[in-house]
C-alpha cells in the first residue's frame, strides 16, 4: 500500500491542474482498493455546495454540476464531522442524499474521508460498491492516509490556483490568504524571482525569438554534454566501470532526440528555454517515478540532475533578468535579502513570498523599505504569477490574483487613502514623542542597509536603536575586512550626528545564512547562531568589533548590542573581548571611546537572570521576534505554525514585565527592538509597562509616534490592567484594536484609514 500511496502522490504532485490531479487521484484508489467508484468532492464556500470534481464510477457527465449543499447527504456529514464514515448500506442511512444525474443508485457500501488542509475541510474523498460490506479498517487507513496526503499535495502542488479559484468568492480573479508581512498595498505586476539552477522555482515565460532561444538551449546541452565527459575522465581512475555507466548514460540522456527535441518543440511553441526545460524533465521524471522497479524509479533523481545541469548553463548564457515592470510586485517561493536588494526599490510596490512568517527577516526587510508584504502564502502557484496583474495587501495578508476591476478599484480607492495618512503623518516628524500627559518615549529606527538609511532620517527617528550587521555581510561573498566595514559603520555614525547608534554584532545563523559560510544544521534556530559563532571564532568578533570602536571615533554615541546571549558566562566572554579590543585600539594610539554595551533579551532564560545581566551593562533591548519563538516553541519562520506566533501572547506580555522590574532594580534601561515596537497595538502595552524607548523600521515610526501622541499613558495603563487579566493573544489583539479604533487610530490597524 505505501508504495502505491507514494506513486499516487508523486503522480498528483507533477498534475499541472486541479483537474488532472483529481483525476488521477479517483482513478488510482478505485484500482487500489478494488471498488466501483471512487469521487472527489470539493467544498465550495461561495455556492455553499460540495461539488462532484471527479470520478471514476459515476455517471462523468455529472462531473463539475452535481453537488450536495452543505449539510445535505452523507458526504456533508463527512465533511461536518471532520472524520470518516464508512456504511455497509447507505441509502440505509437517514442523511442519505441520492445524487442526481450521477447514476449511483447501483451502489450500497459506501465511505468517506474528509480532505484536510490546516484544520480546514477542502473536500471529500469517497468511494463506494455495488455489494453490501462494511470496508476494513485497513482499507479505512489507506482512504485516510490517501485524503491526508493529498490534501498538502493539492494545496502545495501548482494544482492550488485551481482550488483558490474554486474557493474564491470573486468571479474573474483569485484571492490567496498569507500572513501581513509588511503593511500597505501594494497594486502591480507579478515578477517571479528565484534562485539560480531550481528547477521547479523556473516560472512561465514567452518569448518572441523562438529560433535564438533554441540556439541558447543547444548550446546549454553542449556545454553540459562537455561538462559530463570532463567530470567522467577526471573520474576514470578512481570509479569502476558500472559506476561509469552512470556519466554514460547522462550522456546518452542529453543526447537523445526524444528529450531535446520535447525542448525544442515547447520553445517553438513560445516557451523560453528554462520554462521549456523544466515541463521535459517533469514529464522524464514522472515516467521512471511510475515505474515498479525501484531501482529504475532512482533514475528520477538522476533525471533531476541533468535538468539542472543543463538549467545552469542556460542560466550562464542569458545576459540580464527581465526588466522590471514600473511597478513591480516581487513574487518568490522564498524571497532572500539579496533578491530584495537586487530589485530596483523605485520600481517596487509590493512583496509576495510563498515561505516566511511576520518576523521572517523579508518582511523585516520589506518594512524597512515601506514596502508592502504578504509572506507565508502556501498555496501560492508562484510559476504562474509572472506578468500578472497582483494586489498584496499587507494589512490583511491576502495576494489578488488578476483581481476584478471591482476589487482594483476597492484597492486604488485604500491605496490613496493611505497615502493622504502617510502625507499627513508626515507632519508629526518634527514634533516630539509624547502622550496628552506628557510621558516622552524616545523613537528609535532599526537599519541594515545603507540604503534605509535615508528612509529613517526622514521618519524622524532620534537614533539607530538597532543596526543588524549582517545585512552588510549577506550581500558580499565573504567576510568584509576591518576598514571594509569601519568604512560602513562609520557612514551609519555619521548620517545620524548627533544622535545615538546601537550597533549589533553579528547575528548569522537560524535564517540567516552567509553564502560563503553555510551552516548545515537540523535545528537552526536552536543552533550555532548569534554570540555563539562570535565567540567561537574571536579573531571574527574582534574585527568587527575594532571597526565598531575606530567608527565611534572617541564619541559616546556607539551603543554595541549582543545578540542571542542564553548565558551569564556568554555575556562575561563578550564583553572581555570587547575590552580586549578596546585596550588593543588604545594601545594603537587610535581615539576610541568605551562604548556603552547592552544585551538583546531574546532567549528566555535571561528573563530569569535579567538582575544578573542588568547589573553588567548599560541597557537591554527586548528582541520580541525571538523572544516570542522561543517563549512559545514556534518557528518564527514556519507558515505552518504562523498561527500560534504572537507577540501579544499574554506569556510574553509577563515577560516583558518582569524583564523591566528585574532591569529597573538595576537602573538599566530597556528598549524592544523588535517587531512589536512597530504594532501600534503593542506599542498600548509597552507604554503602560514603562519601556524606556522603543525602535523600529523607519516605515512604522510615525504611526507609532501618531499612537503615542493620541494615547494618554494613565489610558495605556487602564488598558494593561484589562490585558493583564485576558488569557489569549486574540483576546488581546481584539481589545486593543478596539482601543485604537476608538482613539480614531483604526487606519493603524486596517487598510484604508476610516
Ligand atoms: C528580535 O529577535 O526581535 C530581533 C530584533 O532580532 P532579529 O529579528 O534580527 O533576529
Ligand atoms: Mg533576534
Amino acid at each position: 500500500m505505501l508504495n502505491i500511496l507514494h506513486r499516487v502522490i508523486q503522480e498528483v504532485s507533477q498534475a499541472d491542474n486541479l483537474e488532472r490531479a483529481l483525476s488521477i487521484i479517483v482513478k488510482r484508489v478505485k484500482e487500489a482498493m478494488q471498488v466501483d467508484v471512487c469521487s472527489a468532492y470539493l467544498c465550495n464556500e461561495g455556492q455553499q455546495r460540495h461539488i462532484l470534481m471527479a470520478t471514476d464510477g459515476l455517471n462523468p457527465k455529472a462531473v463539475g454540476h452535481a453537488g450536495l449543499m452543505f449539510g445535505e447527504g452523507l458526504v456533508s456529514l463527512v465533511a461536518e464531522r471532520a472524520e470518516t464514515v464508512n456504511l455497509d448500506n447507505a441509502p440505509d442511512h437517514p442523511r442519505f442524499h441520492f445524487l442526481h444525474g450521477t447514476d449511483e443508485q447501483a451502489f450500497h457500501a459506501f465511505m468517506g474521508a474528509p480532505i484536510i488542509h490546516h484544520r480546514k475541510v477542502l473536500g471529500v474523498l469517497v468511494v463506494q460498491q455495488r455489494a453490501r460490506r462494511k470496508f476494513e479498517e485497513d482499507e479505512t487507513a489507506f482512504l485516510l492516509t490517501v485524503a491526508a496526503q493529498l490534501a498538502g499535495a493539492i494545496a502545495h502542488a501548482e494544482v492550488s490556483g485551481g482550488i483558490a479559484r474554486l474557493m474564491t468568492d470573486f468571479n474573474d480573479g483569485v484571492s490567496l490568504a498569507g500572513l501581513p508581512g509588511s503593511a500597505g498595498v501594494g497594486i502591480g505586476t507579478g515578477l517571479v524571482v528565484y534562485p539560480p539552477a531550481d528547477l521547479d522555482a523556473v516560472p512561465d515565460r514567452t518569448v518572441e525569438d523562438v529560433e535564438a532561444e533554441v540556439e541558447v538551449f543547444r548550446e546549454a546541452v553542449s556545454l553540459a554534454q562537455a561538462d559530463i565527459r570532463e567530470l567522467q575522465a577526471r573520474l576514470s581512475t578512481a570509479l569502476s566501470d558500472e559506476d561509469q555507466a552512470l556519466f554514460d548514460a547522462y550522456l546518452q540522456m542529453l543526447g537523445s532526440t526524444s528529450m531535446t527535441d520535447q525542448v525544442i518543440s515547447r520553445i517553438r511553441a513560445g516557451s523560453w528555454a528554462s520554462g521549456a526545460l523544466r515541463a521535459t524533465i517533469k514529464e522524464h521524471v514522472q515516467v521512471f517515478e511510475n515505474m515498479d522497479d525501484p531501482y529504475m524509479r532512482e533514475r528520477a533523481e538522476d533525471v533531476r540532475d541533468l535538468g539542472r545541469r543543463i538549467l545552469r548553463f542556460i542560466q550562464k548564457g542569458r545576459h540580464k533578468p527581465p526588466p522590471y515592470p514600473e511597478r513591480t510586485v516581487l513574487v518568490g517561493d522564498e524571497i532572500t535579502a539579496t533578491m530584495l536588494a537586487e530589485a530596483p526599490v523605485d520600481r517596487l510596490v509590493g512583496v509576495i513570498s510563498a515561505k516566511g512568517s511576520t518576523s521572517s527577516h523579508v518582511a523585516i526587510l520589506s518594512r524597512a523599505l515601506g514596502i508592502p508584504a504578504v509572506v507565508g502564502v502556501k498555496d501560492l502557484p508562484v510559476a504562474r504569477l509572472e506578468g500578472q496583474p497582483l494586489i498584496a495587501d499587507g494589512y490583511n495578508g491576502r495576494v489578488y490574483v488578476a483581481p476584478s476591476a471591482h476589487v482594483r478599484q476597492e484597492y486604488e480607492r485604500l491605496a490613496r487613502e493611505e497615502a493622504q495618512m502617510t502625507a499627513d503623518l508626515a507632519e508629526l516628524r518634527e514634533l516630539p514623542a509624547e502622550t496628552p500627559d506628557g510621558y516622552r518615549i524616545p523613537l528609535y529606527a532599526n537599519t541594515g542597509l545603507l540604503s534605509d538609511i535615508t528612509p529613517s532620517l526622514l521618519s524622524g527617528a532620534e537614533g539607530i536603536g538597532l543596526y543588524r550587521t549582517e545585512f552588510p555581510f549577506m550581500v558580499r561573498d565573504r567576510f568584509p575586512g576591518e576598514d571594509e566595514q569601519f568604512r560602513i559603520y562609520r557612514q551609519v555614525i555619521e548620517s545620524f550626528a548627533p544622535r545615538p547608534v546601537v550597533m549589533r554584532t553579528l547575528d548569522v545563523g537560524g535564517d540567516k545564512a552567509l553564502p560563503y559560510f553555510p551552516i548545515k544544521e537540523d535545528n537552526p534556530f536552536l543552533g550555532w547562531r548569534g554570540i555563539r559563532i562570535t565567540l567561537d571564532h574571536p579573531e571574527l568578533f574582534l574585527v568587527q568589533v575594532r571597526a565598531m570602536l575606530r567608527a565611534g571615533d572617541g564619541s559616546d554615541r556607539l551603543r554595541i548590542l549582543l545578540p542571542m546571549i542564553s548565558s551569564i558566562s556568554e555575556l562575561d566572554e563578550a564583553l572581555g573581548l570587547i575590552r580586549q579590543g578596546y585596550d588593543e585600539l588604545l594601545a594603537d594610539g587610535e581615539e576610541v571611546a568605551r562604548p556603552q554595551v547592552g544585551v538583546m533579551i531574546e532567549v528566555p532564560s535571561l528573563i530569569y537572570q535579567i538582575e544578573a545581566v542588568a547589573k553588567r551593562v548599560d541597557f537591554v533591548s527586548i528582541g520580541s521576534n525571538d523572544l516570542t519563538q522561543y517563549l512559545l516553541a514556534v518557528d518564527r519562520n514556519n507558515a505552518n505554525v504562523a498561527e500560534l506566533y504572537d507577540s501579544l501572547s499574554p506569556a510574553v506580555i509577563m515577560a516583558i514585565r518582569q524583564v523591566i522590574e528585574g532591569a529597573a532594580r538595576h537602573q538599566c534601561p530597556v528598549s524592544v527592538c523588535g517587531e512589536m515596537a512597530g504594532d501600534p497595538r503593542a506599542v498600548l502595552v509597552l507604554l503602560a509597562l514603562g519601556v524606556d524607548s522603543l525602535s523600529m523600521s523607519a516605515s512604522s515610526l510615525l504611526r507609532i509616534k501618531w499612537v503615542i501622541r493620541k494615547v494618554a499613558r494613565a489610558r495605556a495603563q487602564e488598558l494593561l490592567a484589562a490585558v493583564l487579566t485576558m488569557e489569549s493573544a486574540k483576546d488581546i489583539r481584539q481589545y486593543l484594536d478596539t482601543a485604537l479604533i476608538e482613539a480614531g487610530l483604526g487606519g493603524l490597524v486596517r487598510a484604508g484609514n476610516k
